[in-house]
């Protein structure tokens, strides 16, 4: 086969071909083979974590204004090889190459917003009752171990990256075994842009690979983006060794409707909300919960906008909608809308393979509406272009609807009553809440979920906190302080 892409590790500065598993990376939207390589397994895992040793002090000796010079000037890489970028992403992960853009163009800002915050992370000084003057350190953790998602690979790499050098760690990153290749190129840019030689690894491969990583003594933090399943393994393997975790995993986000909004608005954001990236995106707004007296008007506008959103091809301009990610995938959800029909939630748009389209896993917009809490397809994570819809009839039964089930990833409330919106975006139990909107994310400002959807802040200021440690550090100003023989009796 001919190989298209360089599927090898990126360890210690250079790239390193593993001899575990093999993986063949198929197209999305054409189910041609594109490329195979082999596993990084156990023994890369080792030298991985010998090398971010190593690379972590190198990183750690220069001046924090220094790492963020590297860092601001890794951004503008990253700006240069946009184009490079985002055809890779949309060919290996099938997602329309305008959102490839636009995930690029957030990850050159990333590292651009933490280039400036590398040395302005400072400690503080506590007025404690002694003489002592105590100084708190924030101090990194040493290396941070990151698993990534096929879903938006490029995307939620330099999302982790960026912070966790910025806060002076080094990193091993291993993306799904299924879209390894933006995050191989990514390492390859950090390195020409100064970072040095194992501060920055990426490991290519899957669980063996990410097992070993976070079961190894030298990882300082397990930073993982998936599904819950497999969070809560990798958490619980963390936690067994006494290693921290943050978990950003999965959501089954509602979209609350009153009728007394900017109905226009609010359907077009509720398309978006859950057909953007073909449903496949943690914060998708895959349940819509609609005020009864404008329920057929708001399910009519959305299907009816249903049937004019482009399904094509992902290199395509003009696509909106690209295929699911894996035959896996295809199935999974087909048989998700088959079981929904049987529990007793109505089809209204799409649920099959759209016409034009004869091989590649792609699925119309799918709309089913009467879902109801209990039903799997009101309570699972989907994870494709499906929305269920539910009415209701008054504000307490919204935010009852809203809050069911596990996931508490995100959320959004559309009403023209300033005081109902803020009331009810302060109900809803989420780490992210719209008003009048849905899915705007800035890397200035925190994102996670809590109990399904995981714990611990990803952006802002909240994940400079996540990737360091504070240390106190006690200073005796007096020299005829006296010295107590077990804990000091402090003056108040
Ligand atoms: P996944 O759980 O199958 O895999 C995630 C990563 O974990 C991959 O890199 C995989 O190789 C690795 N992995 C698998 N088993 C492992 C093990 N035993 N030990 C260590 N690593 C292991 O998830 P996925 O199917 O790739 O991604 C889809 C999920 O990601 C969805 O549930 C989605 O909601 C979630 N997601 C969440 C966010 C967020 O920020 N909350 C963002 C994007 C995606």
């Amino acid at each position: 086969m001919n190989q298209p892409y360089r599927i090898e590790s990126f360890i210690g500065g250079d790239y390193i071909a593993g001899a575990g598993e093999a993986f063949t990376l198929i197209d999305p939207s054409n189910e041609a083979e594109i490329a195979s390589y082999r596993e990084a397994g156990e023994a890369l895992a080792r030298q991985a974590h010998e090398a971010a040793q190593k690379g972590g002090a190198a990183w750690r000796k220069l001046s924090a204004s220094a790492r963020g010079a590297i860092l601001f000037e890794l951004g503008r890489l990253v700006r240069r090889d946009a184009e490079i970028l985002a055809q890779a992403e949309s060919h290996i992960a099938g997602k329309p190459i305008r959102d490839c853009r636009a995930e690029v163009a957030k990850v050159a800002d990333m590292f651009t917003y933490y280039a400036g915050w590398a040395d302005k992370i400072e400690g503080r000084v506590v007025p404690v009752p002694t003489s002592h003057l105590n100084v708190v350190e924030r101090e990194p953790l040493g290396t941070i171990v990151q698993m990534t998602p096929w879903n938006a690979p490029i995307f939620t790499a330099g999302w982790q990256i960026a912070p966790a050098l910025a806060a002076g760690n080094a990193v091993i990153l291993k993306p799904s075994e299924w879209t390894p290749v933006t995050s191989v190129m990514l390492a390859a840019l950090a390195r020409e842009a100064g970072v040095p030689a194992g501060a920055l690894n990426v490991l290519v491969g899957g669980a063996r690979t990410g097992a070993a990583l976070v079961d190894n003594p030298l990882c300082g933090k397990a930073v993982f983006i998936g599904s819950v399943a497999t969070g809560r393994k990798v958490a619980a393997l963390a936690g067994s060794a006494g290693r921290p975790a943050l978990l950003e995993l999965g959501g089954k986000s509602a979209n609350v409707i009153f009728a007394d909004c900017d109905l226009a608005r609010a359907v077009k954001a509720a398309q978006g909300a859950i057909f953007a990236a073909a449903g496949q995106s943690c914060t998708a707004g895959s349940r819509l919960l609609v005020e009864r007296s404008v329920h057929d008007i708001v399910v009519n506008a959305l299907k009816d906008a249903a049937s004019r959103l482009r399904v094509g091809l992902p290199r395509d301009d003009a696509t909106e909608i690209g295929p699911l990610h894996s035959a896996r995938q295809f199935e999974r959800i087909s048989g998700m809308i088959g079981r929904a029909r049987e529990a007793g939630a109505a089809l209204v748009a799409g649920g099959a393979r759209p016409g034009g389209l004869s091989s590649g896993y792609f699925l119309a917009p799918t709309i089913l509406a009467d879902a109801k809490p209990g039903m799997e397809i009101f309570d699972e994570e989907i994870f494709g272009p499906v929305l269920a819809v539910t009415p209701f009839d008054h504000e307490d039964e919204a935010i009852a609807l809203a809050n069911a089930g596990e996931f508490d990833l995100a959320g959004a409330v559309w009403s023209g009553q300033g005081t109902r919106a803020i009331r009810v975006a302060r109900a809803l139990r989420a780490g992210s809440v719209w008003i009048n909107g849905y899915r705007t994310l800035s890397v200035q400002s925190p994102f996670g979920g809590m109990r399904g959807s995981g714990f611990g802040r990803s952006s802002g200021h909240d994940v400079l906190l996540e990737y360091t440690q504070p240390k106190s550090i006690w200073i005796e100003t007096d020299d005829h302080a006296p010295i107590a023989f077990g804990y000091d009796v402090l003056k108040q």
